[in-house]
């Protein structure tokens, strides 16, 4: 995906992952309720069991213990593909999944492979190969999860020997919830004290106000790249709800990047009974994302999904046109749906030829002001 972005957008990615710690579910409700039976809902693998059992329920804290060995072993294999020859741009024809391949996506997706495998060739012929360009082996990869278990993130923090700075060592980047932003709450309090890169969700519900009120608790200097504001609006709200807050950051000069997040506030239940989200809704949020921020002039920053590489069905629509009756057959998700590889591919061009549009509309831009 980031070869897409990079190639048919040109523009340069930096990747960010939700993984190594991302376990910890925020819930809309304490109780979940099966057959006139109340238990407390499932939060997530570092406190308690999905099954819907009275001691699966129970939070146990041996489990962050389990979450933590797991992050560290998933954060080793991500180095060892990152840093070990996986990640060198020779190879950009084996990284397709075999069921993608035969996708329309998997088939553009050949198609730029083709040009880059070229590029390379015509770079090896003036000198530049991977021996002396180590940007064409190596990937440079980070995580990032909901600071949601306080606790957790707590027992994870650090203080930098040489710079006396305070820092969540659990990822790169931690953000704050759409449940968990209050300005007077635990979760704010504890990301205004750390020094990593901070993401902040933004729902329909956040007033501009108490967004710029956020905004200057979690970075009072105004340091670019700092804070990473996250909108998920859902698609039939984002062409109202996110120009009035892009709106007040920017006449407020408040320096953040914007990033979008076209998962949360697409969630339905099918009448299948299974929690999806259709990817036309996703596409759509996607879509009016870039719309605001070119009618706005500010900058569309960054995207934020949640995805597997596997051949899952648990996001409806598509080129393969999953429908509510295909979910059954592969979803696998404990908690939300996922796009799988071959969506993720669709998507990754959606945004590509956005971003290119959106870099032309500015250079047309400056030379209009010029
Ligand atoms: C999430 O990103 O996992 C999540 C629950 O998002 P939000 O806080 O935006 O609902």
């Amino acid at each position: 995906m980031t070869v897409v972005l990079m190639y048919a957008g040109g523009l340069p990615v930096v990747k960010v992952g939700r993984m190594a710690g991302q376990f910890a579910k925020p819930r809309s409700a304490p109780f979940e309720e099966q057959d006139g039976t109340s238990l407390p809902s499932y939060r997530g693998d570092i406190i308690n069991r999905m099954v819907f059992e009275k001691s699966g329920r129970e939070p146990d804290p041996k489990r962050m213990v389990r979450a933590y060995n797991q992050s560290a072993s998933t954060l080793n294999l991500l180095r060892a593909f990152a840093l070990g020859g996986y990640a060198d741009l020779h190879s950009v024809h084996r990284w397709t999944k075999d069921f993608v391949a035969d996708s329309p996506a998997g088939e553009r997706f050949a198609e730029l492979a083709g040009r880059i495998t070229e590029a390379l060739t015509f770079m090896d012929a003036i000198g530049l190969t991977s021996d002396n360009v180590p940007q064409i082996k190596e990937a440079s990869f980070f995580t990032s999860h909901e600071a949601l278990l306080l606790p957790y993130e707590r027992a994870l923090t650090r203080q930098d020997s040489v710079t006396g700075q305070w820092y969540d060592c659990s990822a790169h980047m931690l953000w704050i919830g759409d449940r968990t932003r209050q300005p007077d709450g635990a979760h704010i309090e504890f990301a205004r004290g750390i020094h990593n890169p901070i993401g902040l969700k933004c729902g329909p519900s956040l007033d501009p106000d108490e967004l710029l009120r956020l905004i200057d608790i979690l970075n009072p200097e105004n340091e670019p790249g700092r804070l990473t504001l996250i909108a998920r609006m859902g698609a039939e709200q984002v062409g109202k709800a996110l120009p009035l807050i892009v709106r007040a950051v920017a006449r407020e000069g408040r320096a953040v990047v914007w990033s979008c997040d076209p998962m949360h506030g697409n969630t339905i239940k099918s009448a299948t009974g299974y929690k999806t989200r259709p990817f036309e809704r996703i596409l759509a949020e996607v879509r009016g994302f870039f719309a605001v921020h070119e009618a706005e002039g500010t900058h569309a920053g960054g995207v934020h999904f949640e995805m597997t590489g596997q051949n899952v069905t648990e996001c409806t629509g598509g080129a393969q046109a999953i429908s509510e009756h295909d979910l059954a057959a592969r979803y696998h998700t404990h908690c939300d749906p996922r796009l799988n590889a071959s969506q993720s591919l669709e998507r990754a061009f959606l945004v590509a030829e956005a971003l290119k549009s959106a870099r032309a509309g500015s250079e047309r831009r400056i030379a209009a002001a010029q």
